[in-house]
């Protein structure tokens, strides 16, 4: 097993040294894996020109799956648009054509009034969506907008092949699999006929798993209901814009942008994690920001690419332990509190590994 260790800009290198601290201590107790690194974002343009350089990209493609810092700054937000370093992670998600993006929501009961809702709506929630990358009204034709001023048409169309819908929803029935086996499928059906197909192919798979329990929500009641009782969900499955929409909404019920990872899937179960936050430029430097997204986007990596499921609930176990000790980051700290460093919260988590 190979992974490509891409830490980014900001607070990526910091976060990500944490990250490889748990990596090698999995690796003291016997997991076998070998890593490499590479630049990538501002810190890649800066020394070769480029936010995905060439030996970047080859990386992560020969690797079995990418662990990914954050990348962006001030500094090279004047750069035009094709070297952002931003453009990096997008060129990534085209040339590894990772088309499901996987974003858990979970509140650690110690953290549950981090949240805006009661406390008691969100303690212990433990959710995954999981949004399709490729199709939908962002890339779907015809597009644009026609017509003379006053009599302007604007127009997107939602588009949907039966086989991008196949493969996102059986993401979702296999990634069911690996949690609670409850899988509920996000659709417009009742206006959309993109939306029928949608929910006609996903009752179509239904055989295949005969293990999980398959649900049908419309979009806007999953949005009403994320916030009325988001327990109720295991994994969502949603088209791109819905999902985009949808998985915002639900990582704003943890109220803390720090703990939260992300995988990037392709069809092989090769994929890019990440923690869903960016490069932090206000804190970077300062050895301040939480590395706890960075180390659960590692333990993810464990679960949906390796198969290492059991691996995967050390690293959370080790993660809830030192919530559960008090240990806090500035971001999830209370007025008070005892403030940990970056440094310090990985050690932590080595330490009850
Ligand atoms: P951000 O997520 O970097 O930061 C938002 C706020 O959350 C900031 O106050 C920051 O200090 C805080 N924060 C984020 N992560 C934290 C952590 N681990 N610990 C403690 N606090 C944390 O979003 P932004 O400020 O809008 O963007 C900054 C840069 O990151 C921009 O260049 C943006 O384009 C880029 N970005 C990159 C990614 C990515 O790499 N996938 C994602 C989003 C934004």
């Amino acid at each position: 097993m190979k992974i490509a260790i891409l830490p980014g800009d900001g607070i990526g290198p910091e976060i990500m040294a944490e990250a490889l601290k748990v990596l090698d201590a999995l690796r003291r107790n016997g997991l076998k894996v070998e890593t490499e690194s590479a630049l990538v974002g501002g810190a890649a343009y800066d020394a070769f020109g480029h936010p995905l350089p060439a030996a970047t990209l080859k990386l992560a493609q020969d690797a079995d799956a990418v662990l990914f810092g954050s990348v962006g700054s001030p500094k090279h937000d004047a750069l035009p648009r094709e070297h952002r370093p931003e453009k990096a992670i997008l060129g990534l998600r085209k040339e590894c054509d990772f088309f499901a993006n996987l974003r858990p929501a979970t509140v650690f009961p110690e953290l549950a009034d981090a949240s805006t809702l009661r406390s008691e709506v969100v303690a212990g929630l433990d959710l995954m969506i999981i949004r399709e990358l490729t199709g939908d009204i962002y890339f779907g034709e015809p597009r644009g907008v026609s017509g003379e001023k006053g009599a302007r048409i604007g127009v997107n169309t939602m588009h949907y092949t039966e086989a991008q819908i196949r493969r996102i929803v059986h993401v979702g029935f296999r990634t069911a699999q690996q949690r609670n086996k409850r899988l509920c499928s996000i659709d417009k059906m009742n206006v959309l006929e993109a939306m029928q197909l949608w929910r006609d192919i996903a009752i179509e798979i239904v055989p295949e798993y005969p293990d999980v329990e398959l649900s049908h929500m419309l979009v806007d009641n999953a949005a009403m209901q994320l916030i009325r009782n988001p327990k109720q969900f295991d994994v969502m499955v949603a088209g791109n814009m819905f999902g985009d929409i949808l998985s915002d909404e639900a990582s704003m019920l943890t109220g803390s942008i720090g703990m939260l990872p992300s995988a990037s899937l392709d069809a092989n179960g090769k994929g890019l994690y990440e923690p869903i936050h960016g490069s932090a430029p206000d804190i970077a430097g300062r050895g301040i920001a939480n590395p706890l997204a960075q180390i659960l986007s590692l333990g993810m990596m464990l679960r949906y690419t390796f198969n290492l499921g059991e691996w995967a609930d050390r690293v959370e176990g080790a993660v809830k332990k030192t919530l559960a000790q008090g240990i806090r980051t500035a971001d999830i700290a209370k007025p008070g509190e005892t403030v940990a460093t970056t440094a310090q919260m990985g050690a932590a988590v080595v330490s009850n590994l």
